[in-house]
């Protein structure tokens, strides 16, 4: 059933993807709840209720199920087992089956390989001697990343041509905690496709964006990416694979390693609204943020045209201290998230430059 204007959407999560889901939401008629612990999160200032808990409290959760019409949410570590114990109550979308995909590096990485996915090659790493055998079997080189609660390049370390030496002591080093080593990808490029399956199994793609990381943080997202017209459409036959092997009701993120010969690996998937996709706000006529709030309530998915090639940039830290100036810029559509601090590394806001064409 599409619901109605009016209706109550809950949001598990309130960062910046948790403020922009309530923007889009709020545009359709309808009215958010987030649950989120920090009081003074980004969302808190665009939803209609904020219920102030850990996201895996279960009487916070069972209000917030019993309160709302449906349940999304804008972050993937979320509780699995908090997420299933509200589907008995309220319709819950994505289906927590992705948030178990998702969670776990190297659950993640059986699924895309079952869903007939190409990713690097990786080996589960539980002491240093995983590690060492791992690395040998590479060639010594490789990227060593935490299997759960990774983000933003957090909980990685990469490894080139190292030795038995440069390893001694590195499983204590990341925590103690279950690891994986993927293979080294000497990629050419990095791209991502934003895709989202409705209630009724309608897909629809936005164009691959090209992504730059620094530090393991996105910085810029240009649209288009320069890949060719096969690539791009393997890019969206790879998503549109994975969200039917969800059974995927909302908007994921799919990124890829682009190699030289224009084949793609898959990197990860983000069960939600996605940062590479902020573009979509500037430069198409419903973004991704209206998108997953449509998928969600039902509706019909909008169209994915782009009206503008454009590029996004993350303002990081101190950079949205740029601001003022930006906004003296035709054709660039600027967005801040209300941090009240400018920590290195937080992501404060984004602008989007546009290049309307013709
Ligand atoms: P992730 O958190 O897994 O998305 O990794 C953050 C960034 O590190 C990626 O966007 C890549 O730029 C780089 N990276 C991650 N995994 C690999 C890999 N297996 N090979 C080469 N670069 C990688």
């Amino acid at each position: 059933m599409t619901l109605p204007a009016g209706a109550t959407i809950g949001i598990v999560g309130g960062g910046q993807l948790g403020r922009m889901l309530a923007m889009a939401a709020a545009r359709l008629g309808y009215r958010t709840i987030v649950l989120e612990p920090h009081a003074d999160c980004p969302a808190a200032a665009t939803c209609h209720r904020h219920i102030e808990a850990a996201y895996d409290d279960r009487a916070a959760l069972g209000e917030l199920g019993n309160a709302c019409d449906v349940v999304t949410y804008e972050f993937e570590n979320v509780p699995v087992d908090a997420v299933r114990a509200l589907e008995g109550k309220v319709a819950v979308y994505p289906p927590p089956t992705a948030l178990d995909a998702a969670q776990d590096r190297l659950a993640e990485k059986d699924f895309l390989n079952g869903a007939g996915l190409a990713t690097a090659p990786y080996r589960a790493v539980d002491n240093d001697a995983d590690l060492s055998a791992a690395l040998q079997e590479f060639g010594g080189d490789g990227v060593l990343k935490t299997r759960r609660l990774g983000y933003d390049g957090k909980g990685q370390r990469v490894f080139r041509r190292a030795g038995d030496a440069d390893i001694v002591g590195v499983f204590a080093e990341m925590g103690g905690v279950p690891l994986i080593l993927e293979g080294f990808v000497a990629f050419e490029r990095e791209i991502s496709v934003i895709a989202a399956r409705g209630r009724d199994g309608t897909i629809s793609a936005y164009d691959p964006a090209e992504n730059v990381h620094r530090d393991g943080i996105l910085r810029s997202s240009t649209v288009p990416a320069r890949i060719s017209p096969a690539t791009a459409h393997a890019a969206r036959e790879a998503a549109s694979a994975i969200l039917n092997a969800l059974d995927y009701v909302g908007v994921i993120g799919v990124e890829f390693f682009v190699l030289g010969d224009g084949s793609l690996i898959v990197n990860e998937i983000a069960p939600r609204v996605h940062n590479s996709g902020h573009w979509t706000e500037a430069a198409c006529p419903v973004s991704q943020f209206e998108q997953h709030i449509r998928a969600v309530a039902g509706l019909p998915l909008g169209v994915t045209r782009r009206h503008s090639d454009c590029v996004m940039e993350n303002l990081v830290g101190d950079e949205v201290l740029a601001a003022p100036k930006l906004l003296e810029e035709a054709n660039l559509v600027l967005h801040l998230y209300g941090k009240a601090e400018a920590r290195p590394g937080r992501k404060m806001g984004h602008f989007t430059r546009l290049k309307p064409k013709g």
